[in-house]
């Protein structure tokens, strides 16, 4: 029974040391959520400044889509007449 305990608990170093070894990677890096790239430092949290601007420019295109409180057509000159 302590053999298994023993072997689980190697297993897990090993596991927890290839993690933090892998290759000198940072586990901090971050991807670009335009196109998946490692984000540059420069452009947090984006690769480059084009994915920014698209980031931008979709926020922007979303904003302006999303429809305001439009009037509907039949509810409008209801109560606007008051003498
Ligand atoms: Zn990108």
């Amino acid at each position: 029974m302590n053999d298994k305990v023993a072997d689980l608990a190697a297993r897990r170093a090993q596991r927890a040391a290839g993690g933090a070894a892998g290759g000198g990677r940072r586990p901090k890096a971050r991807r670009c959520p335009i196109c998946g790239k490692p984000a540059s430092p420069d452009h947090r949290p984006f690769c480059s400044p084009r994915c920014r601007q698209t980031d931008l420019d979709r926020w922007l295109g979303e904003v302006y889509r999303v429809p305001a409180e439009e009037p509907a057509g039949g509810a409008r000159g209801e109560g606007e007449e008051e003498t």
